[in-house]
């Protein structure tokens, strides 16, 4: 199987994570994506930072229905700050058959070389980025054929991201606006039924 391995915070997951997630789905004709709420540590007052079971449980509502789809909680089952490079170890003892495509942003894509056991990261998996902006795609080009160089396997996916952001649906939340066009229902409901992010 191609597995991808999405990463955030996802606080709380949005339309454009959903529109990302899709959208590598198919450039990489992935056959899984697993989509994976980051462990952090317990939010200090002024973060609006969910609970990792609500994030996760919102991450389930708002992939429910799309094949493929997978919410998974093997980061915040380990109950500390994780690294990539231990997530994809233990998915490749999980699913020993797989091929994974690890799923990131431009910047991050930029920055890889800084990232703990960078080298083992590209043994794991392969390197998917996209360009969130037109002018960066030279940059991500040369990076590509340097990472390549050194043996890593990259990819880079052409995006059309929608402008929506977790710290603008939290903002909304708080404001007690509709969440409608930025989350799906469900997780808008879950939002208002759960009474998540109201305060600062
Ligand atoms: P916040 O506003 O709290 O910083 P966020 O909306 O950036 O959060 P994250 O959970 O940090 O959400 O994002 C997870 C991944 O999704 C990151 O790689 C981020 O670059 C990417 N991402 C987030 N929003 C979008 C979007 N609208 N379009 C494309 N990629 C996105």
């Amino acid at each position: 199987m191609r597995t991808g391995v999405f990463g955030g915070t996802f606080n709380p997951v949005h339309n454009g994570h959903i529109h990302l997630a899709r959208t590598y789905f198919d450039a990489l004709r992935l056959d899984r994506m697993l989509v994976i709420p980051t462990c952090l540590p317990p939010h200090k007052p002024g973060e609006q930072l969910a609970d990792g079971a609500d994030r996760l449980a919102m991450c389930r509502l708002a992939f429910d229905g799309l094949p493929g789809f997978e919410a998974s909680d093997i980061e915040l089952r380990r109950g500390q700050k994780s690294y990539t490079v231990d997530t994809l170890e233990q998915l490749a003892k999980e699913y020993p058959d797989d091929g994974f495509y690890l799923i990131m942003g431009s910047d991050m894509f930029l920055t890889l070389t800084g990232w703990r056991e960078w080298r083992r990261i590209c043994e794991l998996a392969v390197i998917c980025a996209g360009a969130r902006d037109t002018a960066l795609r030279g940059r991500l080009a040369d990076c590509k054929r340097s990472l390549e160089a050194q043996g890593a396997r990259c990819e880079l996916v052409e995006l059309n991201p929608l402008p929506i952001s977790s710290t603008l649906v939290r903002g909304r939340a708080r404001e007690k606006k509709p969440l409608g066009g930025l989350v799906p229902p469900k997780v808008a409901a879950y939002i208002d039924s759960h009474g998540l992010y109201q305060t600062l």
